[in-house]
């Protein structure tokens, strides 16, 4: 866990890299059932768009999908559990054996959102400074064009940190607590 931009899709798959697990990133998914035009992805999207959470009880739907077809696999969640309702569930269905929490200042993070750039089909993501596409604007593997997310607008940008101390540093609480 981390605000927007703290690093938590490049950290797993750096840590992909030496253990066998499979990468699950909740922010994909929901991106995937958008692009796909799905009933879910429609209704997300109102809330991508502006930065604001997705409501529990959709993430809830996709999130038991996907976890429950990984039963007894390991697994990175990424951007999963935000809320302490999703934390709840997580628990019920196959509660997490570690949380790594990455603190990241607020002013680094703005800084390296706007820079940031991704692969939409496969969900890689590059920064401009730090882990740049071997050619500019295009993906490492497949050759493709890259993209700039939606919510990676300056407006929207701050508007998804003010969200994250109001619902996610009470998660890392949370787990402070039980782990
Ligand atoms: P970031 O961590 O950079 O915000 P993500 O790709 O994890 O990016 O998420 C993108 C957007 O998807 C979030 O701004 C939010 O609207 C939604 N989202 C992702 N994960 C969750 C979640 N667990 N609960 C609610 N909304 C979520």
């Amino acid at each position: 866990m981390g605000p927007a931009g703290s690093g938590k899709g490049t950290v797993a798959t750096r840590i992909l890299d030496h253990f066998d697990m499979r990468h699950l990133s909740c922010g994909d998914f929901i991106r995937a059932h958008i692009r796909d035009n799905t009933d879910m992805g429609r209704q997300a999207r109102q809330f991508t768009q502006k930065g604001e959470l997705v409501p529990d009880d959709l993430i809830a739907k996709i999130m038991t999908e996907e976890i429950k077809k990984r039963h007894n696999q390991n697994w990175l969640l990424d951007g999963f559990p935000r809320t302490e309702k999703q934390a709840a569930l997580l628990d019920s269905l196959d509660p997490p054996d570690s949380v790594i929490d990455l603190d990241v200042p607020f002013s680094v993070i703005v800084d390296r959102l706007t820079k940031r750039w991704i692969h939409a089909p496969s969900g890689r993501v590059y920064n401009l400074d730090f882990s740049p596409p071997k050619q500019p604007g295009l993906d490492d593997v497949t050759g493709e064009l890259l993209t700039q997310r939606e919510d990676d607008k300056p407006e929207v940008i701050k508007q998804r940190l003010q969200g994250y101390h109001a619902w996610e540093s009470k998660l890392a609480d949370y787990y402070r607590s039980v782990i």
